[in-house]
Order: structure tokens, then sequence, then C-alpha cells
């Protein structure tokens, strides 16, 4: 078993080679091209949100496990050659990852069919006012900052640990780096935050920043999501217009938000709704775990093993290139038209969100 994290992982079911195009852009059964790889540097975390981690009992991956940024950058070459122009860090933590700025820099050097790869990070912010400048000098485009409360007692309580103080100074870090757009991340909660929309708001405005709220999903570790608790996006929108005025921005793409032009703009508040108004339809997103597995979808419940394939002995250097690149073709192929979390039958994924990459 490839993924120590207690739970057999399901294995990508394998479609008939036929089925699966062995050139061309990574595009799937539903036309849906692949443009963005996500990357998990690493599952550990400084935080323990509780609805990604438990308080303790984490199953880490095991250190033997984890990709080298030879084998990662492999990989994003790889990919890049299959039209990947775009990747984001994530995890877990990524910049717990001691070398992180190395691999900004080497992921930032490749080139793709639309220039440099375009190399972004999801961070809880902690890290950032230690290195902000390095991540910028080695190429970093964009960064999302996630902060959920601006009230230090709920931060506590939420992710587990006393450090609203150093994600606020990680925001303010953000912002001075001039790196744009600047987005902010904030999981909506009922009885946690929901009284605390518009603040934060307010505070992503004042900060130049775009706010994103996210409707909760099914990843935390203790699989203890309802449906019925989640602040939907109707909600959250009723909410911030009890006091702003938004107006819908056209051009969404393959984004996951729903933008909103806030009091006329220039300012923004995107609505990230995975749940109530799913976004498959224009998904161009894959997965790479911090351990080598491809995953076709945040939900998915399998996963395809790049790592084997890393470390096999046997290949040489253009037959490994060959069959990772066949690897991610036949996870593409496989790919579920949706995710499914609003249908009868369905199934939370067995790794939680920190060991996915969200
Ligand atoms: N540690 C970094 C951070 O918190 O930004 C990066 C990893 S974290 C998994 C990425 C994003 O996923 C964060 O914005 C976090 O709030 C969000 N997230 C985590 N668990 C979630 C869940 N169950 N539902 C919705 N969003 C979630
Ligand atoms: Fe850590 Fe991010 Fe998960 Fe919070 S959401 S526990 S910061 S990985």
């Amino acid at each position: 078993m490839a993924v120590s994290l207690g739970i057999p992982l399901i294995r990508a079911a394998e479609p008939a080679p036929a089925e699966v195009p062995q050139d061309g852009p990574l595009v799937d059964r539903y036309g849906r091209a692949h443009r963005d790889l996500r990357i998990s540097l690493t599952d550990r975390c400084s935080l323990r949100c509780t609805y990604c981690m438990p308080v303790t009992g984490v199953p880490w991956l095991p250190k033997d496990t984890l990709l080298t940024t030879d084998e990662l950058v492999r990989v994003a070459e790889v990919s890049a050659s299959l039209g990947i122009v775009e990747m984001r860090l994530t995890g877990g933590e990524p910049l717990l990852r001691p070398d992180v700025v190395t691999v900004v820099r080497r992921l930032a050097a490749i080139e793709t069919e639309a220039g440099r790869m375009r190399v972004s990070i999801t961070t809880n912010g902690l890290a950032l006012p230690k290195m902000m400048d390095d991540l910028v000098d080695a190429g970093l485009e964009r960064l999302n900052v996630s902060i959920d409360t601006l009230d230090r007692e709920k931060y506590r309580d939420l992710t587990r640990r006393d450090r609203l103080d150093d994600a606020l100074e990680g925001i303010r870090a953000a912002r001075a780096s001039g790196l744009r757009p600047l987005k902010l991340n904030a999981v909506a909660m009922r009885g946690v935050n929901d009284d605390e929309l518009r603040d934060l708001l307010r505070f992503a405005v004042e900060h130049e920043a775009e706010l994103r709220f996210i409707e909760q999903m099914p990843l935390d570790a203790g699989h203890t999501w309802r449906r019925d608790a989640m602040v939907e996006g109707e909600e959250i929108l009723a909410e911030l217009r009890r006091e702003f005025s938004l107006e819908r921005v056209a051009g969404r793409g393959a984004s996951p938000a729903e933008v909103f032009a806030v009091d006329g703009g220039p300012a923004t508040v995107g609505v990230i709704a995975s749940v109530t108004a799913p976004f498959c339809g224009a998904c161009d997103r894959v997965r790479l775990t911090a351990d080598g597995q491809i995953r076709n979808c945040l939900f998915a419940r399998e996963e395809s093993d790049l790592r084997a394939v890393l470390r096999d002995e046997a290949l040489d250097e253009p037959g490994r290139d060959a069959a990772i690149a066949r690897i991610i073709r036949g996870s593409i192929a496989a790919k579920r038209p949706g995710h499914g979390i609003d249908e009868p039958g369905f199934l939370q994924p067995q790794r939680p969100m920190s060991a996915i990459g969200g």
C-alpha cells in the first residue's frame, strides 16, 4: 500500500488504453482542458483548523513517501509538456516545507506553452513575514492567505493555536509585497464566523485584497461535516448585501469563485459555492499530493501513483517521463463529471483536506 493514512486508498480505475488520448492537451471525456496543477508540498501544518485537521492523532505521511524536490520538479516539467501552465502550491501549510523558496524558483523557471510557469501559493500566512521577500525574488506570482475570523479568541478556538497576530502580520507582508491580486480565503461557518462576514469584507477591502468566502466542504478529518449546518453561498451574499452593494462580474472562466464588485468597485468579493453551486463543468484542475499521488478531483476516491514510477530503478529517463505522462493522462481520462457532494450516495474522500492539498 503506497499511502499509510491507516486506510487503504482505492487505485484509479484504469480506463481502457484506447480511451486515453496519448497526445494533445489534457482534455477529459467532458471536454474540460486541464491547465492548472495543485501541488501539496506537505501534509504538516502550523494550525489545526477544525474543518480540516484533528486536534491530535494526525496520521502523518511517512517522510520517505514525500516527493523530493527533484521528483516534484520532474512531475511539473512533464505536466508542462502536457499543457499545464499554472501551479498552485498548497498543503498542509506549504511554507513549512524547508525548501519552499527553491521549489518556487524551480517551478517558476519551467517553460510552458504560455510562457513561464505561473506559480501561486495558498497559505495560512503565519510564515509570510519572514519569507515574503524571498518568495517574490524566487518568482512567486500570486498568493491567497486564509483568514476566517478577526477575533482573537475565535481564531484560537478555530485553529487551536493563538496565532491571530501572526496571521495578520502575514497579510500585511503579503499586501506590502505588491503581488496582485491578493486574495484572502474565509470558510463561512454557522455559529462561528457567520456574524463576522461583513467585518471580514471590510477588512479585505481596507487591505486591497479580494475576499473569497468558501462554503464548508466535507473534508474534515473527523468526518463531522453536516450539510444542514453549512452556510450557503446565497446566505453569505444576503448577509453582505445588508451593508454593501454587490454586482456580479462577468467572465468567470474556470475560476471556482463567482465574483462581485463591491459598492461599484474596484474592490471585489468572491463566493466559492462548491456545494450548492458546483463549478465542476468548468474545472481545469488536477492535483498532486505530497506523497506523489495524482488526484483528478478534490473529492476523488481514487488516486494514481506517480511515486512508484518516479522511484522505479528499471526505467530509463525517457521511459520515466513517458510513464508519468501516461499516468496523468489516464487520471484525466477517468475524471468524473462532478464531485456529487449534494447527491445521495456521496462518500467523503478518505484523506482529509490537509493531506490532499486544498
Ligand atoms: N494551509 C493553507 C491554508 O490554510 O491556506 C493551505 C492549505 S488549506 C487546505 C487551503 C484552503 O482550503 C484554505 O483556504 C482552507 O480554509 C480551505 N479549507 C480547508 N478545509 C476546508 C473545508 N472543509 N471546506 C472548505 N474549505 C476548506
Ligand atoms: Fe492548516 Fe490550512 Fe488545514 Fe488550517 S486549513 S489546518 S491552516 S492546512
